[in-house]
């Protein structure tokens, strides 16, 4: 039996919503179940949420919404998804790369002010593995050059940072739902709208440069073209399927959170005896689960460990590919001092399996199979 490295999880009420929602007949966006998510995001995370096709529609909206003119620069990551840099380019930016740090793999905050110029107009926080950026130190970076501080929280969603949700605390956060991310509606995603300078706005580009939400709570008689836009709202049955997962987050976030202690248990000893790096958590972080994986110490042991287990029939995949070096990246894009990290991470990083319905059997394979190879007695 082959262990994938992911798999999708839905309980009956995703499949009873979806129902209900077409029995109801509205199944373009901003329906029912879409509301009940904004109230859901409202009550737990005491902010107003639009939900988007994607993570990557989210940026677009972010990169819209800070007014970018062409050369303007937003600091970033290179260690990210592709979407975190494209989205800016789209908007006629340039990203800056900046490195990550050794033990989060998140931003290095420390190199953020020497990559700032007079074109700089934002700072991408890219939570990798659902664990918090530095983001005391990033708000503080941000206000001081008057810069946005946006959010790319695909990993991240309920997660937190000193008790406030990913996503919540910069000027603008974004959220994946992809079918590969830990709360799922197939594609998916959501900006947690934090600056409420960005409110009436935000609904305008969602709804194609028009004013059509205000006219649906009958602020206004008729509806036009405003602003510029897309079509970045969700058919109501893609609500319909994560609000059922909002409904079950708790429940879905302590499974992945098992495996994870699991996984970091298990990997403790080799970590000891140098043979291996585990993922760090600072103390005032509450991550997710959303990715567990291992740091091997060259590229080559990487390779073998992940032949090994495939060929045993577990998948364990590598990570981001880095942005500065990929083909529009250097087109694109801007270096800042030097990406050593990025590129060790990139080369070294394998995740392994997690997901709700990973059984105990599939969990014990893993490790003993790891442990195999780790032992060098393949
Ligand atoms: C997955 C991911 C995205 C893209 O999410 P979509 O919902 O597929 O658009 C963006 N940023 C990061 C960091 C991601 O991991």
């Amino acid at each position: 039996m082959k262990i994938p490295f992911n798999k999708i999880n839905f309980a009956k009420q995703e499949l009873k919503n979806i129902e209900n929602c077409i029995k109801k007949g509205h199944i373009a966006g901003d329906g029912v179940y879409t509301i009940l998510c904004n109230k859901w995001f409202l009550k737990n995370f005491k902010r107003r949420t639009l939900l988007t096709h994607s993570c990557t529609c989210a940026i677009e909206m972010a990169a819209i919404l800070a007014g970018l003119k062409p050369e303007d620069e937003v600091i970033m990551p290179s260690y990210s998804f592709v979407s975190t840099a494209n989205a800016f380019v789209l908007a006629g930016a340039k990203p800056v790369f900046v490195d990550i740090k050794p033990d989060t793999l998140n931003i290095n905050e420390d190199l953020i002010e020497r990559a700032i110029t007079k074109k700089t107009k934002a700072i991408v926080a890219v939570h990798y593995a659902g664990v918090g950026c530095e983001m005391d130190k990033l708000m503080q970076i941000a206000k001081k050059h008057g810069l946005y501080l946006f959010e790319d929280a695909a990993l991240g969603f309920y997660a937190k940072y000193k008790d406030k949700f990913l996503g919540t605390i910069g000027d603008l956060g974004t959220y994946s739902f992809h079918e590969t991310k830990s709360i799922v509606s197939g594609e998916g995603g959501a900006l947690s709208i934090n600056n409420k300078k960005f409110l009436e706005r935000a609904e305008i580009i969602r709804e194609k440069g028009t004013n059509r939400s205000k006219f649906f709570r009958g602020e206004v008689d008729k509806y036009t073209w405003v602003d510029i836009g897309s079509s970045y709202l969700p058919s109501d049955i893609i609500a319909a399927f994560l609000y059922a997962q909002f409904e079950r987050v708790k429940e879905i976030t302590k499974k992945r959170l098992l495996i994870w202690e699991q996984y970091h248990n298990f990997f403790e000893k080799y970590e000891t005896k140098g043979l291996l790096r585990r993922p760090f958590v600072p103390k005032y972080c509450e991550h997710n689960g959303s990715v567990y994986y291992i740091l091997f110490n060259d590229l080559k042991t990487r390779a073998k460990f992940m032949e090994y287990m495939k060929k045993n029939g577990i998948a364990t995949p590598f990570h981001y590919i880095p942005l500065h070096s990929s083909p529009a990246g250097l087109k694109y894009g801007k270096i800042s001092g030097c990406l050593k990290n990025t590129g060790i991470i990139s080369d070294t990083i394998a995740r392994l399996p997690i997901f709700y319905s990973l059984t105990k059997e599939q969990t014990r394979k893993i490790l003993k199979t790891s442990e195999k190879f780790l032992n060098g007695t393949i």
